[in-house]
């Protein structure tokens, strides 16, 4: 008889600095799936789920679904969501009959209001439903903050080893064979955690480049080595004000004392590195200085901290402001402004805009900001992505509004626009290659367009929920100095 395996999973990486909060239907407006609905969701996709199917089918293991809920990155989950998402996981499981052992898909980077510690609280309440024994294994995040409430809670815990993140079907097949190892016999691994008191941010976490490149090899090389089941290292999400922020480094093996030598090696080898997971971040002031004084544009000014797709409203103004400050030629940026759009819309092409744009959301990426100038274009704009990243999309930026203030574009969009690629920019009549200045609201994932044709990149230090500088953020929950946002901690810890 085939064994019957429960596998269940909650996702979310929250920005405990981001406004707003996230509610059950941010889950089910992104990813969420129960029963037959979860395996339909990912079948043949390369996600935890879906590695663990295929391993599941080659291991003769009867996967019995929970549900899987995940939800774009944001801010704190809402107590009425995670104990929604538990209560409905927990009817699941009491409805699955026996089981004989346990998958648990999560980010590792959940913060629910009244916890910081979601992910460990998640597996604890399913572990309470357990007959004693019954073998669990979680998958996390690279971006993960482990901690070791969540570590004792499982078996045996399995991180992604790539950033951006192309291995999770790798790792849920991973986490399959690991708990098929335990379904035969009571041995469990030794879980060794080590956490450093540094926390780079995700801009230098890269696992193509160097440094990461090069620690994450030696990694994958002791992995192999006799009797350790798993290696990971999490490098931590930054942007969460918990305890247990930072970079964490788990080996689990069969010796106590093997794993622990292998995972102080490693942690150190992070550790005497940290100075070169180095942002490069240049003063708004210079950035846009250089950036004119370039002798061919178009130069990228990367606005990090307001990354539209990692949790940032998209309209923050630190940028702009320096642009009309400087007088800037041949300047474009984007801001997601419903109400200004609509104000230009009332006036018509030609007319002169005059009111504020941009740093409407929250507080957090400067201010509302003065604009003069004439509106050159207005339309909806729909259109779909040529480019190589999620090509043939169909992209909605609602009303769009070009102000032509002296030198400086500005697209105004109802909808936020995530720079993939100039499309969007094309899409109101503004031709990305006669640029000499711009400014894209991302951290990585403009770079794949933008470079094929920019003449050179400027990460601009601006303030923001996704900034590189760690130092603008003010965190509480710290209970040691952590580097960089101080400016050393101190290892090997006691
Ligand atoms: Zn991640």
């Amino acid at each position: 008889m085939a064994k019957r395996i429960f596998i269940t999973g909650m996702w979310h990486e929250t920005n405990t600095f981001a406004h707003g909060r996230t509610g059950l239907d941010d889950f089910q407006a992104y990813q969420y799936g129960e029963g037959d609905e979860m395996f339909a969701l990912f079948a043949d996709t390369n996600t935890e789920v879906g590695g663990a199917m295929t391993a599941a089918m080659e291991l003769d293991l009867n996967l019995i679904p929970g549900l899987f809920a995940g939800a774009v990155p944001s801010g704190l989950v809402t107590a009425e969501a995670f104990q929604a998402l538990v209560a409905r996981t927990l009817e699941l499981l009491e409805g699955a009959g026996e089981i004989d052992g346990v998958l648990v898909h999560l980010h590792g980077a959940c913060v629910a209001e009244g916890t910081t510690e979601t992910d460990a609280r998640f597996l604890a309440a399913i572990r309470s439903k357990l007959p004693p024994g019954t073998p669990m294994v979680a998958t996390f995040d690279l971006h993960a903050n482990l901690s070791e409430g969540l570590i004792a809670q499982a078996d045996a815990l399995v991180g992604y080893d790539t950033y951006p993140h192309n291995d999770m079907g790798a790792r849920g097949a991973e986490a399959a064979q690991i708990l098929h190892r335990m379904l035969w016999s009571t041995r469990r691994p030794a879980k060794i955690l080590r956490k450093l008191p540094f926390a780079p941010p995700p801009q230098v976490q890269g696992t193509g480049s160097e440094p990461a490149a090069g620690i994450m090899a030696k990694m994958l090389d002791m992995e192999t080595w006799g009797g350790i089941w798993s290696a990971s290292i999490a490098w931590g999400f930054p942007y969460a004000d918990v305890a247990h922020l930072g970079v964490g480094v788990l080996v689990q093996g069969d010796d106590h004392g093997h794993a622990t030598r292998i995972a102080d090696d490693l942690a150190m080898t992070i550790w005497r590195q940290r100075g070169d997971f180095d942002a490069g971040l240049v003063k708004v002031e210079d950035a846009v200085r250089s950036a004119m004084a370039a002798p061919e544009g178009p130069i990228i000014l990367v606005d990090v901290a307001d990354n539209a797709g990692g949790g940032a409203p998209g309209d923050g103004t630190t940028i702009l402001a320096e642009l009309i400050d400087q007088s800037a030629r041949k300047a474009v940026i984007v801001l997601c402004d419903g109400a200004a759009v609509r104000a230009a819309k009332a006036l018509g092409v030609g007319a002169v805009f005059s009111g504020n744009v941009g740093g409407k959301s929250d507080d957090l990426h400067g201010p509302p900001m003065p604009l003069v100038g004439e509106i050159i274009f207005q339309e909806a704009v729909r259109y779909q992505r040529r480019g190589d990243y999620m090509t043939g999309q169909w992209i909605d930026l609602g009303e769009v509004a070009v102000i032509q203030a002296d030198g400086v574009s500005v697209m105004l969009t109802e909808a936020k626009a995530m720079p993939f690629d100039a499309d969007h920019l094309a899409a109101a009549g503004i031709a990305a290659e006669m640029q000499q200045i711009i400014v894209v609201k991302s951290a990585i994932a403009w770079q794949a367009h933008f470079q094929t044709f920019a003449k050179g990149e400027i990460y601009v230090d601006t303030p923001g929920v996704c900034a590189s500088n760690l130092k603008r953020f003010e965190y509480t929950k710290l209970d040691r100095a952590i580097y960089p946002i101080d400016d050393d901690g101190i290892w090997p810890a006691k």
